[in-house]
């Protein structure tokens, strides 16, 4: 690590090992690929959380490797030697069993943290249906990550504050990280319609809060700066891009009037002019995924009337 700017002085070279890993992942060579993966150990702090995830991810390819080409002369000798600690054996491989549940706990307790905070502030029903849309909107971002075959936990929520999903970013390419963080507000707009059409359906204004609420937030999440999905997704840009993504962002600050635009383009006169790193290549899929994304939060905002019905 750089100590001036806590950067990862190796990252690049991690970033290789990590997809020539993978490629052998893909293609059942889980010993090299845990070789691979090894390698990357000594660039990184020792207390990392990538260190220690290499370590896990290791260990489980190990154990997978095992399982597909069991080594008989050392099975024998392990089932003799293990006969008397058997049970501790399945015991502990029980425990790998505890541990997935107790994840599960640390999102479902959190969940309810969260929600509660909303539920005391805005009443039950705007509670439930903010804490849900916020979950929608996580579950994006999870599902994209599981869909591509990489290993992500369920989200954590953070009361008053937001949610995150876990998952091991090293070796994939910035724009597949740049669609992961994308999923997000893509799910958070498709939930914002779900409300927007129960709002249509019983003129109930709080279905319309709701549908407007998540599609702000979901807005202001696609900022380009710091951790917000936005943040993760510019990365992914080239500078022309950024420019591109600028000029729309003023477009449809002006057509639709939503001062929320002005901020996203904030954001990227920002990367424009100040970001120090640019991908070794475009990204055209990014540029247009994050285009219409925007799009669709701006107008789904610009529908709904700002207080209840009528406005
Ligand atoms: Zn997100």
């Amino acid at each position: 690590m750089c100590d001036q700017c806590q950067a990862l002085v190796h990252s690049e070279k991690l970033d290789q090992l990590a997809a020539e890993a993978r490629q052998l992942e893909a293609t059942g060579n889980l010993r090299q690929a845990r070789e691979h993966w090894l390698m990357g150990l000594p660039l990184l702090p020792p207390n990392s959380r990538q260190a220690s995830w290499i370590e896990d991810h290791a260990r489980s390819l190990d154990a997978a490797a095992n399982r597909m080409q069991p080594a008989p002369e050392r099975d024998n000798k392990w089932a003799k030697k293990l006969g008397p600690v058997g049970p501790v054996a399945i015991l502990l491989a029980k425990s790998k069993v505890l541990l997935t549940a107790i994840f599960k706990l640390k999102f479902l307790l959190s969940f309810v943290a969260f929600m509660g905070i909303y539920w005391a502030a805005f009443g039950m029903k705007f509670g439930i249906g903010f804490a849900t849309l916020i979950l929608i909107h996580e579950m994006g971002h999870f599902i994209d990550i599981k869909r591509r075959g990489l290993p992500a936990e369920m989200p954590v929520f953070l009361p008053g504050l937001g949610a995150y999903v876990r998952w091991q970013a090293l070796g994939v390419p910035l724009d597949t990280r740049a669609a992961i963080s994308l999923a997000g507000p893509l799910a958070g707009f498709f939930a914002a319609v779900a409300c927007a059409v129960l709002w249509w359906q019983t003129g109930s204004p709080l279905w319309a809060a709701l549908a407007r609420t998540g599609a702000l937030l979901n807005l202001l999440n696609l900022i380009p700066v710091w951790v917000l999905d936005g943040g993760q997704a510019v990365l992914a840009l080239s500078k022309t891009e950024r420019i591109i993504l600028l000029s729309a962002c003023l477009a449809l600050w002006l057509v639709l009037g939503e001062n929320v635009f002005f901020l996203v383009a904030l954001g990227f006169g920002y990367q424009v002019f100040f970001a120090g790193h640019l991908p070794p290549q475009p990204s055209r899929a990014t540029t247009i995924y994050f285009l219409i994304v925007l799009a669709a939060l701006g107008t789904m905002i610009r529908l709904l009337p700002v207080h209840g019905i009528g406005n």
